[in-house]
């Protein structure tokens, strides 16, 4: 590409377009990072400069970037149809893809129900569980949500009125539907300062108090399994999914699992759930779903909660919710290939190799002076940076810790996002050893150079 208009693409971003989460008025005086091309767990600018993709182009990338069998499978259904309609009609890349999710989801979950990213996956969900629950009680409708601190479902109004961080959601307050909030256990900041595991998970009380008060109100519990990922990757105590799941039988509440973020084995796992051998009553899927390739998700429901839907058409029980390109062949295409990989190559087994190096390598990371804590949960990491480890003292908002991390990574040649302080490494699962190697230390590196040479 000529260099004048590589300047024009610089020009027409910074005019043009409007970045998601982003202070625009910042980007538009830096020089932005314009992505050419991918290749394994490289982004390649329009310069031709190289850089590991260590969030997985924010957390969906799975085997890398052009993947043969995954761009093949695409190509293929290139040939044959780009997109028709799920309403009313099916496509054949839809119900393959419907019989392998069913195949592999944790048991009990019989049902598919398309759309095409996270934040509608849970929206669904939302719909569902109220529309159930209206139909189920002939016309008594159970009308409210329990959800957690710093919860995040997405950035639709529906998915934002369960979130519970207030730095995303807050503004939206007079706009969203009020929910009931628990709180997650964030053991590294406890709000009972207490520790686990002598704590005896104090907090599910919390979660018992609540349902047991309003379980004829609450349709669902909604919940991020064993990990919270944008509230800075926040892992949950052993057994508290597990408690979780039994108090929502015990009041008889559904349960949503939002494994958007850590379904597909970024875990280590195929599904978070599975850790603790749990099934949810609705299961929301995205990101990963077609190896990080196109938008897709699916929620994926049990067969009681479909049948509630069954009735005489003029008894209006018919769920009245569809997007123009919900079970997209192309899409659904791309995700038969990618679990066809995940299987063919057996990648969850030779993740667990991975992980492990992972871990043993962010050993390493607590000798850094403002490395607060350090959390992962398979292949999702979050470092959380403090002014002071023994006061646990939190970074001001204004200093941007986190951005100016991530800043000093992409000099060095890596692509990371933070979460506030947080730091996120969420590599592609078919990364090398030595790439990850890489990565752990340019960002070891960068942490480094930001918090402790100023
Ligand atoms: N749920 C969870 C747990 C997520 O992490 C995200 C995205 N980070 C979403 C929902 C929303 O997904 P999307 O960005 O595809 O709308």
């Amino acid at each position: 590409m000529d260099h004048d208009r590589d300047k024009e693409l610089e020009d027409l971003d910074r005019r043009l377009i409007w970045h998601p989460f982003t202070q625009m008025k910042d980007y538009m005086k830096e020089v932005p990072l314009i992505v050419q091309r991918g290749d394994g767990s490289y982004l390649i600018d329009i310069f031709g400069r190289k850089y590991l993709d260590g969030i997985s182009s924010l957390w969906v990338t799975l085997h890398g970037h052009r993947k043969k069998e995954i761009d093949d499978a695409i190509r293929d259904q290139l040939e044959r149809v780009a997109h028709s309609t799920l309403l009313g009609i099916s496509n054949v890349s839809a119900i393959e893809l419907a019989g392998e999710l069913i195949e592999i989801a944790p048991s009990g979950l019989k049902k598919v129900f398309y759309s095409d990213n996270g934040s509608t996956a849970v929206e669904i969900a939302i719909k569902i569980a109220f529309q159930f629950s209206k139909q189920k009680k002939n016309g008594r409708s159970k009308h409210t949500f329990l959800s957690f601190t710093n919860a995040y479902h997405g950035d639709t109004i529906g998915s934002v009125s369960l979130g519970g961080i207030d730095l995303f959601h807050e503004i939206y307050g007079p706009l969203l539907f009020p929910v009931l909030r628990a709180p997650y256990p964030y053991c590294y900041r406890c709000p009972q300062e207490k520790s686990y595991p002598s704590c005896g998970m104090e907090c599910l009380n919390r979660v018992e108090h609540i349902l047991s008060a309003h379980h004829e109100e609450i349709a669902a519990l909604v919940i991020e399994p064993m990990i919270q990922g944008a509230a800075g990757m926040i892992t949950s105590p052993k057994g508290y999914l597990k408690e979780i799941r039994e108090l929502t039988k015990k009041y008889r509440v559904l349960l949503i699992a939002d494994e958007v973020a850590t379904g597909f084995g970024r875990t280590g796992r195929m599904f978070a759930c599975e850790h603790e051998a749990i099934s949810p009553d609705i299961l929301c899927l995205a990101k990963g779903i077609t190896g990080g390739y196109l938008p897709l998700a699916a929620t994926l429901t049990t067969e009681e909660i479909f049948n509630a839907f069954l009735g005489e058409y003029e008894e209006k029980k018919t769920f009245f919710h569809g997007h123009s390109y919900t079970g997209n062949p192309l899409a659904c295409a791309a995700a038969v290939a990618n679990l066809r990989v995940m299987k063919e190559e057996r990648v969850l087994e030779k993740l667990q190799g991975k992980i492990q190096f992972l871990s043993e390598a962010l050993k390493g990371y607590r000798e850094l002076e403002h490395v607060g804590d350090i959390r992962q949960l398979g292949m999702m990491v979050g470092i959380e940076l403090v002014v002071d480890k023994t006061t646990k003292e939190e970074y001001l908002f204004e200093d941007q810790i986190g951005i100016k991390v991530i800043k000093e990574a992409r000099r060095r040649g890596l692509i990371l996002r933070p979460l506030g302080n947080v730091i996120v490494l969420m590599p592609p699962l078919g990364i090398s050893l030595d790439e990850l190697n890489e990565i752990l230390s340019i960002t070891y590196d960068s942490i480094k150079r930001v918090t402790e040479d100023g």
